[in-house]
């Protein structure tokens, strides 16, 4: 039927970058009866970051936490149509994007140009390794899912490779030396899971290995984990050095080769480290290449290198209204967090409806002038017009912090009567496995990630290479 076709030449069209935490959030609250929507993504799935640290040791399957988009775009009123493919540069003259399948088969298509009336820019951000040598080519990542696919192969490796027959006490403890860099929550969460891995899995699979396996979680500055309050960050320390997790702080990494990483000691010194895995574990984001050209052209509107310059509605400085973007890829004052991100997209998208409302209604107006309607009539509905053309700012409600640290403990800070209320331990480690439930994208992602906690609980996890 006509309405169900994707382009309706009456209606402004939206584009969308992104399939993350950003762009998927716009796209629940969006009414897409009201524009056509096209989604473009290298990525042709959402994915519930929070849970990515559990992936490389096997406490949840990677399946689990993913979401295709397709699955989340077929229930909108109006269909919306999903690429997979990257965009590779924006013209804000133009107003168009040009995109490509980056994918390894390809079929004949080349780069394609679309155009948008709005777009919306949610691209999220890169690692970044501060041009550290060796920090590209000799770490793991644990952004994607493919990281923590790898990081998990990885991880099995080093150790069926400390088993093999032959190997040197020396070398034996170089390869069951894992090292995690970065105090934030993803370096925490991901020390957490890998004792639980080493204490729960390996003791009984690799009894003659599990003891002499060692985790190290580097931080270059005075304590791990500085969003937290001061007390969970001695909970978390006092809990890592009782699952005999190291930690050290002050120290700044400088060089990482490929079977040792050199840092800074907090005496200045240069210490060079062995180990078999070292993972690099968010540390801060930077921009995408796309990003960067497109804040080139848009010249003096966007100098901040931290990222692009959007107004109180997320509208992007120097774009005349037509990109809207947030989440990761932006500067804000908020944290680069999921909260964030999806809090930013369900306002963007409540704004687009907002919009579309306001030009119904102006449209209305015209119609009621030209058929020279009663006064009356035509005051109500600039009465409603008024009330349609005021766009609230954005405004963030955190939500609290939650984080995971390993032998069934976990930590919270949570907003509280105007103050905060922080916890750890076991009871916490409940809640924040509830808190995750509700959160999970869908009832298909909640049941699955809950067989997997019953999976490893009733058989520990599974330790076969990829
Ligand atoms: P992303 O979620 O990164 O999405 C970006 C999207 O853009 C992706 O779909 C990507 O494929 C797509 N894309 C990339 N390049 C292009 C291109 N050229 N063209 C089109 N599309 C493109 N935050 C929390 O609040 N709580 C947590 O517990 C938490 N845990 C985390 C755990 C880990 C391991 C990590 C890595 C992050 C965690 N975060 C957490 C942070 C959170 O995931 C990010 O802040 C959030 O993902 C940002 O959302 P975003 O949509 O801006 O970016
Ligand atoms: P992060 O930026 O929070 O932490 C990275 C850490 O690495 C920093 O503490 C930094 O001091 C350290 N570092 C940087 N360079 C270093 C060097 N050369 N040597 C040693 N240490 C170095 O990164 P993250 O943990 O991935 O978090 C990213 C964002 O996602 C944050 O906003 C965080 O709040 C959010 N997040 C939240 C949760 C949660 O709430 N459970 C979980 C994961 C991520």
């Amino acid at each position: 039927p006509g309405d169900q076709l994707p382009h309706d030449p009456t209606k402004k069209t939206i584009v969308v970058l992104g399939s993350g935490w950003a762009a998927i959030s716009m796209l629940k609250s969006l009414d897409t009866q009201e524009y056509n929507v096209v989604v473009i993504s290298p990525r042709n799935y959402f994915l519930f970051t929070p849970l990515l640290p559990s992936v490389p040791v096997g406490t949840i399957d990677p399946r689990s936490i993913i979401q295709p988009t397709r699955y989340i775009t077929r229930h909108k009123a109006r269909r919306v149509l999903v690429y997979e493919g990257e965009a590779l540069a924006v013209d804000p003259n133009a107003k168009s994007v040009t995109f490509q399948d980056t994918s390894p088969i390809r079929g004949e298509g080349g780069p394609s140009t679309i155009e948008y009336d709005y777009l919306v820019y949610a691209v999220g951000a890169e690692t970044q390794t501060f041009g550290i040598p060796g920090a590209k080519e000799n770490s793991c990542f644990l952004k994607e899912l493919w990281d923590a696919e790898q990081l998990r192969s990885k991880t099995m490796d080093c150790i069926e490779s400390a088993a093999f027959p032959g190997q040197r006490d020396e070398e034996v403890n170089r390869l069951l030396h894992m090292v995690v860099v970065g105090g934030g929550p993803t370096g925490i969460e991901l020390a957490g899971e890998l004792h639980d891995f080493v204490v729960d899995d390996l003791r009984k699979w690799y009894p003659e290995l599990a003891e002499k396996v060692r985790i190290t979680l580097i931080e270059a500055l005075p304590n791990v984990l500085p969003m937290f309050s001061k007390q969970l960050i001695t909970y978390t320390e006092q809990t890592f050095k009782q699952n005999n997790i190291d930690i050290l702080t002050k120290t700044m990494v400088k060089e990482i080769k490929p079977k040792s990483v050199v840092v800074q000691d907090p005496t200045g010194a240069k210490v060079e480290i062995p180990f078999g895995l070292l993972v690099w574990a968010g540390v801060r984001n930077t921009l995408r290449p796309i990003t960067k050209d497109l804040m080139a052209k848009l010249g003096q509107a966007q100098t901040n290198r931290r990222g692009l310059t959007v107004d109180d509605n997320m509208v992007l400085a120097g774009s005349n209204g037509s990109i809207y973007s947030f989440g990761d890829c932006t500067a804000t004052s908020y944290a680069p967090t999921a909260q964030v991100a999806a809090q930013q997209g369900t306002y963007v998208g409540k704004l687009f409806n907002q919009m579309a409302q306001l030009a119904k209604l102006e449209a209305e107006l015209a119609q009621l002038k030209k058929e020279k309607a009663d006064l009356n009539e035509i005051d109500v509905v600039n009465k409603k017009i008024v009330k349609a053309s005021k766009m609230k700012p954005f405004q963030y409600s955190h939500q609290g912090s939650l984080a995971y640290i390993g032998s069934d403990k976990a930590i919270a800070d949570l907003p509280f009567l105007n103050g905060n209320f922080s916890s750890g331990g076991v009871a916490t480690f409940l809640f924040w496995r509830s808190a995750y439930m509700s959160n999970l994208f869908s009832l298909r992602n909640r049941c699955l990630v809950l067989i997997d906690w019953a999976k490893v609980a009733i058989f520990g996890r599974d330790v076969s290479r990829d």
